[in-house]
């Protein structure tokens, strides 16, 4: 029978025995980052790796899982707590007997083929019967599962965000397997290899051997022919074109869900959803918050100084822009209603709002000059007189 090698979770991780949760968190995030298969693309160790590196954060970030693998070496979902606390409390008043001579049991025998029921001792029985509970019943073959949803960032065009339309993007999806419909398996079993048919294998629990149902076969001693497509897994990985409607006005961050769009499932279930971050693009002249464009705006010194009807580019073309008198560099200029239609208010639009820019103007002849002088001492105001006031 083929003996599981006790498995080493902390060294897996990295991390001490005494580990906090948090430890353990961050030590797993770490790895993960390193191995993650998105990051490794091909790379079977790395992939290797990720697996090892996820198994053992699966049982040391539960702390149920991690206590019962803390006493016995090892976890599997068909131990029983209090069983495992039983046998932790056994092994520590026994601790000073040698390895084989557990209670005045030999315990040689785990490495036969018999099961742990047929251990002989009533007294063992009383402590152990309870640990592998579930190894009796093997798992029924697994039903429909539904598809788990996507998401996506999908960057839409500054003008398709605005005014509504189609656009595209490329995802990855697990679509159902075209060779085996879905069905994962082609027909037929060949003898689990982990167990070599005996629906069990040993597993180390300190000093100690256990008898457990084969994880790989759930205790049948087969397993099913795999289809060569998808290696058993009902569904292949494809890249995958998506069209999908754009609302006008919609913002930067919106989620679409598509229906039906996500992972396809197995064995009939539903498929997931997928979803779509938006991602607005940029425009070299307009900058959108929200509802409302945003835009710098030169006007020369002579429309800021005497006011102006100017024109300014708006997201719907040209339109008429009334400098006051007096107008300030900075100064802020709104333009209601001429901002992006609301894709949650029907009816509603956000403002253009307008910095003005005070183009200073270079002066390149005497008789120029000679005006901003003439100007300069018919205004003889200092500007900066209002900060020395403030001080
Ligand atoms: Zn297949
Ligand atoms: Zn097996």
């Amino acid at each position: 029978m083929a003996t599981t090698p006790t498995k080493d979770y902390y060294a897996t991780l990295g991390v001490k025995k005494t580990a906090t949760p948090e430890e353990i968190r961050k030590a797993f995030r770490k790895a993960a980052r390193k191995y993650h298969p998105d990051v490794n693309p091909g790379d079977k160790r790395a992939e290797e790796k990720f697996k090892e590196i996820s198994e053992a954060n699966d049982v040391l970030s539960d702390e149920k899982k991690r206590k019962i693998y803390d006493q016995v070496g090892f976890y599997s979902d068909q131990i029983d707590p209090a069983q495992a606390e039983a046998y932790a409390r056994q092994q520590r008043s026994g601790g000073q007997q040698p390895p084989i001579d557990f209670g005045g049991f030999d315990f040689s025998g785990f490495q036969g083929d018999q099961g742990v029921g047929n251990f002989g001792s009533g007294n063992f029985r009383d402590i152990f019967s309870g640990i592998f509970s579930g190894a009796q019943h093997a798992q029924q073959p697994r039903g429909p599962q539904p598809g788990g949803d996507l998401e996506y960032q999908a960057t839409v065009d500054f003008w398709t965000a605005i005014r509504g339309g189609q656009a595209r993007i490329q995802i990855n999806r697990q679509e159902t397997c075209p060779s085996c419909h879905g069905k994962a398996h082609v027909g037929g079993s060949t003898e689990c290899p982990e167990c070599h048919g005996t629906g069990q294998v040993t597993q180390m629990g300190g000093r100690m051997k256990f008898n457990i149902s084969c994880p790989n076969c759930n205790g049948t001693g087969h397993t099913s022919n795999d289809c060569s497509t998808c290696h058993g897994e009902g569904t292949v990985t494809r890249t995958e074109t998506v069209d999908f409607r754009i609302k006008p006005g919609t913002r930067d961050g919106q989620r679409i869900r598509l229906q039906g769009k996500g992972n396809a499932g197995v064995n009939g279930g539903a498929p997931g959803d997928l979803f779509l971050i938006v991602r607005t693009g940029t425009n070299p002249v307009f900058t959108r918050v929200g509802d409302d464009i945003q835009i710098t705006v030169p006007i020369t010194v002579a429309e800021a100084a005497l006011g102006a009807k100017v024109e300014v580019p708006t997201i719907d073309g040209r339109a008429q822009l009334k400098i006051p008198p007096g107008t300030q560099s900075g100064q802020k200029l709104r333009m209601r209603e001429r901002g992006v239609e609301s894709a949650s208010h029907a009816g509603q639009r956000g403002d253009e709002i307008v910095t003005v820019e005070v183009a200073v103007p270079h002066l390149n002849d005497e008789r120029s000059r000679e005006i901003m002088r003439e100007l300069a001492k018919l205004n003889p105001d200092d500007p900066r007189k209002a900060l020395f006031d403030k001080l």
